[in-house]
């Protein structure tokens, strides 16, 4: 699903170039539910919108969906996005002018609107928002934001789902139902990236990879760590 060959991402600043991601290699499999970790600045949120298409690399190649990102224009890349990707944020970014139907179905892909509706109202549903519908966002609580962007991130049917500290501003009950929701994307095929820094988000992941200043420094799959790990301790 996901292939990135020594990838980097360089950005330029007013005090020099921050080299975000120093090579990195990585291969995801479909329908792998997988979780990046590591310390603030070390580039987890740059890698998440290389793999989506929302940052272009400064080296390397990125695969994703057997489309080669690196090759295409920002243009392409904001096609391939709405068709293939679903994205997640710790922020919500729903548009507070418009109702939570609207939010969710205004990332629909041109020419399927009227489908987008009615899936709209099914995942709104789905999702326990039905009631909702007509609101504004700051009518919602935390947690109901965060279910609308999630609503909103499967208007395409997305097959990836990326999801950047979705549960960072949400309370443990609320965590868990965003939890759920992803997993039930994987269950149902789909493949999740999710950067987190929580423990109880990190067990639903088939591999964690963790990151430190820009590099890979392991990805594993839970079995593999416990194997690797002092059992005899
Ligand atoms: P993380 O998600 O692990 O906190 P980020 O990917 O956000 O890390 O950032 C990695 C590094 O790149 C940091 O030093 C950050 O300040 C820098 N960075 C991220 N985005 C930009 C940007 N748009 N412009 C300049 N520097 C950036």
């Amino acid at each position: 699903m996901i292939q990135l060959e020594n990838v980097e991402k360089v950005y330029r600043r007013s005090d020099g170039f921050v080299r975000a991601l120093a090579g990195v290699t990585l291969d995801i499999e479909a329908g792998c539910f997988v979780v990046v970790r590591g310390p603030s600045g070390c580039g987890k949120s740059t890698l998440l919108n290389v793999i989506g298409g929302l940052a272009s690399p400064t080296a390397g190649r990125v695969r994703v969906a057997g489309q080669d990102l690196s090759a295409m224009s920002a243009a392409e890349r904001a096609r391939f996005r709405a068709s293939h990707v679903g994205f997640v944020f710790q922020t919500f970014h729903l548009l507070p002018y418009l109702t939570v139907l609207e939010n969710v179905a205004m990332a629909a892909l041109p020419g399927q609107e009227a489908a987008a509706k009615k899936r709209a109202h099914q995942l709104l549903y789905d999702f326990h928002l039905a009631d909702r519908a007509g609101h504004r966002p700051a009518e919602l609580s935390t947690g109901e934001c965060q279910r609308v962007a999630i609503a909103r991130a499967l208007i395409n049917q997305p097959r990836l789902l990326l999801a950047d500290e979705p549960t960072g501003n949400l309370d443990p009950q609320n965590t868990a139902t965003v939890l759920d929701l992803l997993e039930t994307f994987h269950r149902q095929g789909g493949t999740v990236v999710l950067v987190t820094h929580q423990q109880v988000a990190s067990n639903h992941a088939q591999r964690t990879i963790l990151l430190h200043e820009g590099k890979i420094e392991s990805s594993d799959s839970p079995a593999s760590m416990l194997a690797e790990g002092p059992l005899d301790g």
